[in-house]
């Protein structure tokens, strides 16, 4: 394995530039997070990303804000740039990236950007996925997810109401497993299988999402070191 600057600070074995790739549901964000904080690297999600630019309001977040006042999607080559430049902000801290790639064309542009050294699937059925959104709530303050069977009635990080997304029925989210993963995956996959064979190492991981957040994260660091 070839010595980065980045894998020179604690915890060597392990990869430190990451991406996430998995059906919504499949936990990538709370995966993401505790990773995060075991590896001391920072947690780029890209959905969050895309809204805090646009809420701080620089040149990238106007040009962002512009697309969604006239109800259009914020372009591919505008996303790729507003993660660039979170990136180049991390350098060589390394990130764990999670909503990004999203289609081959990103997962090519983000090769132009850095190079990335483990890639992990996070694989979840669609019936699991279904079956977990649907019984989501997430709390109307922070925007917390909660699973029924772990609510209490209240947030437990802001005190805020717990309610169900609309967007979480299950028609809708079949619809969004279709269009978000299912379609772009077999690409995504193959392009990762490639690239790590032509770099001669084993880049692409899968990892079952399936049991406890604990089991999971578990199985994460293994696929990591
Ligand atoms: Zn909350």
């Amino acid at each position: 394995m070839v010595m980065s600057s980045a894998s020179q600070h604690g915890s060597e074995l392990k990869a430190r530039r990451i991406v996430l790739l998995g059906p919504p549901g499949a936990g990538k964000g709370t995966q993401a997070e505790l990773l995060a904080q075991e590896l001391a690297v920072p947690h780029i999600a890209a959905g969050d990303l895309l809204r805090a630019e646009v809420q701080r309001g620089g040149p990238l977040g106007q040009e962002a804000q512009g697309y969604m006042d006239r109800g259009e999607l914020v372009p591919h080559e505008l996303v790729v740039r507003i993660v660039g430049a979170r990136l180049a902000e991390v350098g060589r801290q390394g990130f764990i990236l999670d909503g990004f790639p999203r289609d081959l064309a990103q997962a090519e542009a983000l090769e132009q950007l850095v190079q990335v050294e483990r890639v992990i699937h996070l694989v979840l059925s669609r019936e699991e996925v279904i079956r977990r959104l649907s019984a989501r709530l997430v709390c109307a303050g922070c925007g917390q997810n909660y699973q029924h069977l772990l609510q209490e009635g209240r947030c437990q990080r802001c005190g805020g109401e717990l309610v169900r997304r609309s967007d979480d029925r299950p028609e809708v989210v079949a619809k969004r497993y279709d269009e978000q993963y299912n379609n772009q995956i077999e690409a995504l996959l193959h392009f990762y299988r490639e690239l790590g064979e032509r770099r001669g190492l084993a880049l692409l991981r899968t990892v079952s999402g399936e049991g406890s957040v604990e089991t999971v994260r578990r199985r994460l660091l293994e696929a990591l070191g």
